[in-house]
Order: structure tokens, then sequence, then C-alpha cells
């Protein structure tokens, strides 16, 4: 049988068109999908069983024990951490909050390592946003700053920004023109029409000489900003300026370098300031295919998008002080919750050794490094594979998650249900 309109679940792309094969219950084939999402959706490396370590090996046992073990783990600690969320659904964060609540825990997203300077600049300046359709249908000049699509959102180029044909860009890439900025030349900056090589580091610099030039004040910048001529500078702020729709995708790149997010917050600020002489927006490349949603759900339920802390009864969010890494660098958490992410490969080393000294609780559909040192294991179906589930896109669409076969494994909403449903009995029995 085969079923269309498939969403992937790998990137925040969510692509809704893909084919997938489905024969006796099992996913057969895979049409359409680029290699990353091929392979999450054929699910390789799966957890078999919940799992917990004894004597520093894992040993197989059942779900009630690993929720009843799981439950024990939270109730006992001070202050635990529920972290990851990007790549489940927007029903299973609702569930760990709920949880976080009960046991006054701190619910972090990935975001945190990634976006967060983004989010943080977004929440100061406001942005000039659209949806990818608009995008694709309307622009004629796509910005990629600081990201490289064709290796991280493979089909994002085809499906949505410079290779796409929309409605009024019928000739798709030949009718747009592509400018790339970035500190080396990738694969997208290769395919680009323009390419601006920047020094590490120097985005705010670029950012801020590119506004004084759109803004009029051309004659007050030196010959020379961060090691790019001004002549170049101003034929980039040309071709900004003369596009009748610009959309600048920004990626880690820029929220990473020097400058973090204030680098966003000037980006913004230029993509506001273009509106005084044609359409412009901005999107941030989100990574993970809910990390979206994520911080929708903690936003629409706390007030905060990320690092919130339920540890003091109500909602505490400080970037800084209550995200995971400096919770961890501090040794301010002593258990941890990692559901659909993997932080052993992801956070500063010293945050791996810290979460390796505490209790964790690990739900995946995947084994990856966090497996290694995790206390309890528990695997999870596959959403958008396994179980239904709402999931939101880049631009902030939210999209309904299909399930396409059945399997034994619950849900990671069945999942929190129980670890919450054995908390509070664990208390009622004390
Ligand atoms: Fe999946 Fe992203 Fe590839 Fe689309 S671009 S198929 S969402 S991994």
């Amino acid at each position: 049988m085969q079923i269309e309109d498939v969403l992937c679940t790998f990137c925040g792309c969510l692509c809704d068109d893909i084919k997938v094969e489905v024969d006796e219950g099992r996913i057969e084939k895979v049409r359409g999908a680029c290699r990353l999402g091929s392979s999450k959706i054929m699910g390789h490396n799966r957890i078999k069983s919940p799992m917990i370590r004894v004597n520093g090996e894992l040993k197989e046992i059942s779900y009630e024990e690993a929720y009843r073990r799981a439950a024990e783990i939270l109730i006992n600690a001070r202050h635990p951490l529920l972290y990851g969320w990007a790549s489940t659904t927007c029903e299973a964060l609702k569930k760990g909050i709920l949880l976080a609540e009960e046991i006054g825990g701190v619910v972090d997203t990935t975001a945190t390592v990634c976006h967060g300077p983004s989010i943080i600049g977004i929440e100061e300046k406001g942005a000039v946003g659209s949806t990818l359709g608009q995008i694709k249908n309307r622009a004629d000049l796509i910005v990629f700053w600081g990201c490289n699509p064709s290796e991280a959102h493979p089909r994002h180029t085809l499906r949505y920004s410079s290779n796409a044909c929309g409605r009024f860009t019928p000739d798709g890439r030949k009718g747009r023109k592509v400018l790339v900025v970035d500190v080396r030349e990738t694969r997208t900056a290769r395919n680009a029409d323009r390419f601006l090589r920047i020094q590490p580091g120097t985005d705010y610099e670029i950012i801020s000489a590119l506004r004084m030039i759109i803004g009029g004040k051309a004659d007050s910048l030196p010959e020379d900003v961060a090691g790019v001529s001004k002549k170049e500078l101003i034929e980039i702020a040309e071709m900004m300026k003369s596009a009748k729709f610009g959309a600048i995708f920004f990626g880690l790149g820029l929220t990473h370098s020097r400058g973090r997010y204030k680098n966003v917050d000037n980006a913004l600020s230029l993509v506001s300031e273009l509106n005084s002489h044609t359409k412009f927006v901005i999107m941030a490349m989100r990574g993970h295919y809910n990390v979206t949603g994520a911080g929708q759900v903690l936003a629409w339920s706390s007030g905060y998008p990320m690092a919130v802390d339920y540890a003091r009864g109500a909602p505490y969010y400080n970037p800084g002080e209550t995200s995971c890494c400096d919770l961890l660098s501090r040794r301010d958490v002593d258990a941890a919750l990692i559901i659909a992410s993997d932080p052993a490969s992801n956070l500063p080393r010293g945050c791996v050794e810290a979460l390796a000294e505490m209790p964790v609780i690990q739900i995946d559909p995947f084994e990856n490094p966090t497996t290694l040192f995790a206390d309890v294991v528990i695997p999870s179906a596959i959403a958008g594979i396994e179980v239904e589930g709402t999931a939101y896109r880049m631009d902030g669409l939210s999209l309904r998650l299909r399930k396409l076969v059945d399997v034994e494994y619950p849900g990671d909403v069945e999942i929190l249900q129980a670890i919450l449903d054995n908390v509070r009995r664990l208390r009622d029995d004390n």
C-alpha cells in the first residue's frame, strides 16, 4: 500500500509530500524525501526494550517497571531537568510541562543551544516574518546568512526558497537572485549568484554597515568594513533594495558568532528598515522538526519560550541562569529526563560530564550516545510514523502528523502520562 502526503519528521522544513510504501505493517520504501528524512522514516537503530542500568550494564525490564523507576528518580531529585522536546509532538511537551509543575523541574528545549539567541533577539525587537509559501510564491531575492541548507535542510531550496517555482515566481531559480553571506564557501554558496565571504565574528559590523548604506549614510563609512570593501557593501545593499520581495534565512553562523542575539537583533532591524524601500522578511532556519512547536507550547503555557523553571511554583525564566547548560555547569540540577534529543552529542563537554554524574532517564525511539550513560531507557514510537500529533514548521505553521503503521511502542504522550501517574501514586503512598 502506498501512503501519500506523508510529513517527514526530521528537519524544520517538515516536508509534507513524501510517499511511503507499507507492506504487512512495515515501511518498505520512502519516496521523495532527502537522505536525512529517508533514514529517519525507515527507523534504523531502534531501542528494542525498556532498560535500567544495573552494575553499569543496561538490563531489560517491563514498561511498568521503567515508569516506576523514572518516577522514583524524579521525586527523589531536588531540582530535575526535563530537556529535549524538539523532535517530539506539541502534545508530548504539554504533558512534560504538567510533569515539571508536579516535580518542580526545569523544562528546556534544544533551542537553548541553537536558535536561543534568535528567540531572545526576536523577543526584543519583533520580526517581519512570513510563511514559507509566501516566500516560494513571491520572493525574487533569497539571502542565506550563516546557513547551509544544501547540507542541513536538503529540500528547502527546492520546495520553499531559491529553486522553488511559485505562483508569481514561475521560473524558479532562473527568476531569482541568491545571495549567500558566510565565513566559508559552502555548497549553498557555490550555487549562489553572489557570495559575500566575511571574517568570523564580523556579522554585526557588516549588518550595521548595510543599515547605514540603506539609511543613506554611506558617506560616513570607511573604505573597508571588517575586511569587506565599501563598494561591495553598497552593491549588496542595492541588491536588497531593488528586490521586489526579499527573504533572509539565517542560521547558527549568525546566532553563534560573536554578538549572538545582538547579531539577530541587528538583522531584524536591517529587515525592518528595508521595508521602507521594498518588501523584506526574515526567518530562522530551525533544525529539529518541531523545535518551533516546542517554543510555541512553552510560550503559550508559561509565557516563556525555553528554559522555564517551575521550582518556585510559578514559571521563572532567565536565560543564562535557567538554561540547561548553565544549570549543568553550576551542578544546579541533580537528575535529568532527556526526551527526543541527544545532549551527549550536542552539549559542551563539561555539561555532558555533569549529566553523566546524575541519574538520567532517556525517552527516545533511537539509541544514541546519551544511551551510554542513561540509567533508565524507555523506547518510544516515532511521531508522524507510528503515532500522530502536532508539529510546527520553521515558519510557525502547525501541521498534523499521521500514524502510518501500528507498533508495540507507546508514544511520548503515553509514556509521560504513565510517569506522571507514578509520581502522583508514589507521593500519595508516602
Ligand atoms: Fe525531511 Fe528536512 Fe529532508 Fe524535508 S528537507 S525530507 S523535512 S529532512
